[in-house]
């Protein structure tokens, strides 16, 4: 769990028809996205349609929130409070085993020693009407 800071972090504004039943698993600590089964696309964030063959027939199904750094970029200089009370932090596109990618924040000690293909697991922020998926590395996480 991460330490809240002063600020508060920007959260999604309710509703958000496409992405609701997204926004609402995250209460529960459920990373959620959805699989085709038309042509059995991995989808998120969750929509309508899938982006690959324009199928609704989509079903939503639970990750197990384990992934690998797909690209990462360590922010050092940021002129949103919340986002600079963190600051350095790592802002990373995060690949998830079951085949999508998700935008999101590596929480580390030390963000010289995250990098690229490492291995991270999933980890939640919460506030009072969602949860912030974060990723931790694996390594770290052991040790
Ligand atoms: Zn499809």
């Amino acid at each position: 769990m991460t330490e809240m800071t002063m600020t508060t972090r920007p959260l999604p504004r309710q509703p958000e028809p496409d992405s609701e039943p997204f926004w609402a698993a995250t209460t529960r600590h459920e990373l959620r996205y959805q699989q085709c089964r038309r042509c059995g696309r991995a989808v998120f964030f969750t929509r309508a349609v899938c982006p690959g063959c324009g199928s609704g027939d989509l079903e939503l199904k639970l990750s197990q929130g384990a992934g690998t750094i797909y690209s990462l970029t360590v922010v050092r200089r940021d002129g949103q409070p919340f986002f600079r009370e963190r600051t350095p932090y790592i802002y990373a596109l995060v690949d998830l085993d079951e085949g999508f990618r998700i935008a999101s924040e590596i929480v580390t000690r030390d963000v010289d020693r995250v990098a690229i293909s490492d291995r991270v697991q999933l980890t939640w922020e919460d506030h009072d009407e969602v949860g912030i998926p974060l990723f931790e590395s694996a390594a770290e996480r052991e040790s």
